[in-house]
């Protein structure tokens, strides 16, 4: 199965699962915007749940907030959105198609590693044990010839994207002759620029409204709020502010499934710090939220720090945490060292002091800010791909199972009576109803008891809960394993606290500590 093939497989089953629907699909969809389903919202619930505890409830120094979305409009003239949070676009005559010119650029540069990938990976067959990869690729006349390719495009990109030169970053793609991925010709227009915010009214009277901007990113939200949360939590600077909220772009090339949408979330921290100290910090948020992934258990190769090849007009050091999703390694999370840019613009424009008293030095100062931002979609896209799994069984049979991290899982166990009959019905309802206080689980009595396996391994549950006859008699109930499919007697009684134990947020906040 190609890797193409497999995330339209997923896309379908997320559907046919209850994960994901396109949203309005009864009026055929709206481009780029998604609804989360029943399984859905519990997994995306707990990805949420699994970034607040570690973020702001692990620690001393993060609290959280939950800002509007709407705010002043002078919010997005100071934070710089208004005049420079732009994409640059590129329309192909013939397809009619629009794309990202920087995407379009990226994704032949990619194109271009992959094949220098592939060269050395011929030769290491061929030369077997002594093959001298270094040697190999500093002396191999194509694989030269291709880094020369992919470095003189890069290049070139990242200088035009910095100067902002529109023209230049056109004539990239011409000399790449780069063609449409969708109708395969090189019959482009000027590259323009396009602003991604959504702009709306405010006011019950459109005449003399005021235009608001949904916001593009929550960080704004803790920005105008750190001298309220500062003086009334007594924060001592390092300190940090967290926040998760629906964020809006006018994204202008949405593919990908959920990976790009125009309505996601944003789980966001500011970290406040003295100046001067941004890079430790920088060194140890990247650290630690690279640590946060690789707790998922996915596989370290699954993640890479990727630095940014054009700073925001914020930054002054960014890197991106990737990961390895079906359709190649891509963002999920950005680490951004964002200096005084946004505090500093904040006094500017509102004329409100935003400084810092520190009590240790006796100065007083606009800190700097580390950030880290994440998507949830994005997270909820990381998991599902890693988790998606069609195995063959013994006997002929095979099954789908999303080997979703328990502690993520949207339903941690299902309770099954062997039969409709003989009072099991009622005794697995009992248990349930002993399990919901503390746990999401299900109860099942449809089907064979295979088949009601197979439906609870396509939503990813760990445990299986079996009440059969022998229940009655000693008060034990089988219990099968999500992966291994191993089957084990234990008490009923055991039962809540083996689902805390492999369920539990616990298991993963440790692994952080
Ligand atoms: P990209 O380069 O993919 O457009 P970005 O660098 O603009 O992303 P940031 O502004 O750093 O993204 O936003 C932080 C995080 O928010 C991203 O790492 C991503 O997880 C998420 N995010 C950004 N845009 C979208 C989107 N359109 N749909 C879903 N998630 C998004």
């Amino acid at each position: 199965m190609t890797q193409e093939e497999l995330f339209k497989k997923l896309i379908a089953h997320s559907k046919e699962y209850g994960f994901i629907f396109p949203s309005s699909e009864i009026y055929d969809g709206l481009s780029a915007v998604y609804d989360y389903g029943q399984m859905g919202v519990e997994l995306k619930n707990n990805i949420k749940a699994y970034w607040w505890e570690a973020m702001t409830r692990l620690r001393d120094n993060i609290v959280g907030i939950d800002a509007a979305i709407f705010m002043h409009p002078r919010t997005w003239e100071a934070s710089g959105h208004v005049g420079a949070f732009n994409d640059p676009l590129i329309d192909n005559r013939d397809s009619k198609k629009r794309y990202r010119a920087d995407v379009l650029l990226e994704e032949h540069i990619a194109k271009l590693e992959e094949k220098i990938e592939k060269e050395v990976e011929k030769a290491r067959k061929r030369f077997g044990d002594s093959f001298d990869e270094a040697q190999y690729r500093s002396t191999s006349p194509r694989v030269l010839e291709l880094q020369k390719e992919r470095d003189t495009v890069h290049s070139r990109m990242v200088k035009a994207l910095t100067e902002n030169d529109l023209a230049e970053l056109r004539q990239v793609i011409v000399d790449a002759e780069i063609a449409d991925p969708v109708g395969g010709t090189r019959n482009w227009t000027e590259v323009r620029q396009f602003n991604l915010m959504f702009e709306t009214k405010m006011g019950s009277v459109a005449e003399g409204a005021n235009s608001i901007y949904l916001r593009p990113e929550t960080a704004q939200g803790i920005f105008v709020n750190f001298l309220n949360v500062q003086k009334t939590g007594r924060m001592k600077i390092p300190f940090g502010i967290a926040q998760i909220g629906k964020a809006f772009r006018n994204e202008i090339v949405a593919r990908q499934f959920i990976f790009r949408m125009r309505e996601f979330e944003q789980m966001e921290m500011q970290f406040f710090v003295r100046p001067g100290e941004e890079m430790q910090w920088y060194e140890y948020w990247k650290e630690f939220r690279m640590s946060w992934h690789r707790a998922l258990g996915f596989g370290d190769d699954m993640y890479r720090f990727h630095p940014h090849d054009k700073l925001a007009h914020y930054a002054n050091a960014a890197d991106d945490v990737e990961f390895r999703f079906p359709f190649g390694f891509k963002e999920v999370e950005g680490i951004h060292s964002r200096t005084d840019f946004d505090l500093g613009n904040h006094e500017k424009f509102s004329g409100k002091k935003l400084r810092y008293f520190d009590p240790e030095t006796g100065e007083s100062y606009v800190p700097y800010v580390v950030e880290t931002s994440i998507g949830v979609d994005r997270m909820v896209l990381q998991v599902l791909s890693a988790a998606y799994v069609e195995e063959e069984l013994e006997g002929g049979d095979s099954r789908v199972v999303m080997r979703i991290p328990a502690p993520l899982a949207p339903v941690k166990a299902a309770v099954l009576p062997l039969v409709k009959k003989d009072g099991l019905p009622e005794m697995a309802r009992s248990v349930v109803d002993s399990l919901r206080f503390d746990h999401n689980v299900q109860y099942d009595e449809k089907d064979s008891i295979g088949k009601r396996y197979r439906r609870q391994d396509a939503i990813g549950t760990p445990l299986c809960i079996t009440v059969d006859h022998q229940s009655g008699e000693d008060g034990t109930v089988t219990l099968r394993h999500r992966d291994t499919m191993e089957q084990r007697r234990v008490a009923a009684a055991e039962v809540p606290a083996i689902i805390g134990r492999e369920c539990g947020l616990r298991t993963l906040l440790e692994k952080l500590s």
